[in-house]
């Protein structure tokens, strides 16, 4: 039997006629001829709830607590998945993490999945059950604790479970119906791709499209799954194609830029005159990451006297780590700089494409578009398929909207 993994956010599975119109779509799966996984997140908001349940309990909590508390909203969604299915008259059954079983590293709260055991699911689809009702984000550590992935995790659970499976496809359903050009509440006009490849899709992830979990994305791209994004909202389930996230091989139209990125929460600090010589740019950003900054966009200018200035950018909230872990390493005397300049008010915007590897002129044509707006660019960072840049935070729509305009993503094929 062909086996299909559909997986259900939050949102598709918020209350009892959400969690019944998922288990319709199921349904019909089942009836084209398929097994079908299906993976389910907890009902919207309760992962954070019971997040919140530890924190007020315990200040310094146990991971390993965290976890059975954590991964309760998957299991609560799984049962009330295979009753609606039930009573619909599909043969269904629930799977929480460790009956699968699920095993994973012993990393809890961002557990890592070793291997998915498909034997005892297999035993079952051959002796009648049509759907594995899968809760999400969870798994068992080799010490036999719960684990859970990590926030967002259920899609790595379902990309898992493809490539386990060998599943022909992975449906991830959302509320949202696919993959744009730009976020569609910044640009009215964008677009909804139908198909993206894995490489466009991890820096629109870790640029902020919050559709996917990164991981999920790196685990679909390396073992070629082809993922689905959709919504289950849409009435007509003909008219919900959605997104296919796939390899670059199954795309035949290549924009040279697909997607313009932003991300809202940066800021831009620099290090005025630091001395100019081998072990300076290894003292800062260790220090950075021990304080566990995430430093994303890097400057360094050529030096003058053999002193130069380093600009880094990292997350909004993280400003004060990053000022005490410089000030610390300034005060054991391991490093010298005159000040430290921060600016808290900037956004990152990016295009991205991976027709860019064989495509000139898209920097010119960028930085054009900004400047047309007045919109000054404050640090430029490239990658093979993607150039940043970060601007003042009122300009961010500005800038996206007018780099929507110019790479013409409205209109292209
Ligand atoms: N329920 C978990 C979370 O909210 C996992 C998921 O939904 O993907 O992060
Ligand atoms: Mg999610």
């Amino acid at each position: 039997m062909p086996c299909l993994v559909t997986k259900f956010g939050g949102t598709s599975v918020a209350d009892v006629d959400h969690i019944n119109r998922a288990a319709s779509r199921i349904k019909e799966e089942v009836e084209r001829g398929n097994d079908v996984i299906a993976i389910v997140s907890a009902m919207a908001g309760q992962t954070n709830e019971l997040v919140d349940l530890v924190t007020r309990t315990s200040q310094f909590y146990d991971a390993r607590e965290y976890d059975t508390v954590a991964s309760a909203g998957e299991v609560v969604t799984s049962g009330l998945m295979a009753l609606m299915l039930q009573g619909m008259n599909v043969p269904a059954r629930s799977w929480l993490g460790w009956q699968v079983p699920v095993r994973t590293n012993s990393a809890h709260g961002a557990a890592r999945i070793d291997a998915i055991e498909t034997r005892n699911l297999r035993d079952r689809f051959d002796t009648g059950m049509k759907v594995a009702v899968v809760a999400g984000f969870q798994g068992i550590s080799p010490e036999g604790r719960v684990t859970t992935l990590g926030r967002g995790g259920s899609d790595t659970s379902a990309v898992a479970f493809a490539v386990a499976f060998d599943a022909i496809r992975c449906d991830i359903y959302s509320d949202v119906d696919g993959i744009y050009t730009a976020d569609p509440r910044i640009v009215g006009k964008a677009r909804k791709l139908d198909r993206i490849s894995y490489e466009e899709m991890l820096e629109l992830a870790s640029l902020g499209a919050k559709v996917l979990q990164t991981r999920s994305v790196e685990l679909a791209m390396r073992y070629k799954v082809p993922i689905r994004v959709l919504s289950s909202f849409g009435e007509d389930s003909a008219a919900a194609e959605g997104t296919i996230v796939c390899d670059e091989e199954g795309i035949m139209e290549r924009n040279v830029v697909n997607g313009i990125a932003c991300s809202r929460d940066e800021a831009k600090l620099t290090i005025v005159s630091v001395a100019d010589r081998p072990g300076i740019a290894a003292i800062v950003f260790g220090s950075l990451a021990e304080a566990g900054v995430n430093v994303d966009m890097i400057v360094q200018n050529i030096s003058e006297e053999g002193r130069t200035d380093i600009t880094f950018s990292c997350p909004t909230d993280q400003v004060t780590t990053a000022e005490t872990a410089l000030s610390e390493v300034r005060d054991r005397g391991e490093l010298n700089y005159r000040a430290l300049l921060t600016d808290r008010e900037v956004a990152k915007v990016s295009v991205v494409g991976i027709g860019m590897r064989s495509y000139a002129g898209v920097a010119g044509r960028m930085f054009s578009a900004l400047a047309r707006e007045g919109v000054n660019i404050k640090v430029i960072a490239t990658s093979e398929i993607k150039i940043s840049v970060l601007v003042d935070r009122k300009y961010m729509e500005l800038a996206v909207r007018s780099l929507h305009d110019a790479f013409e993503l409205e209109a292209a094929a």
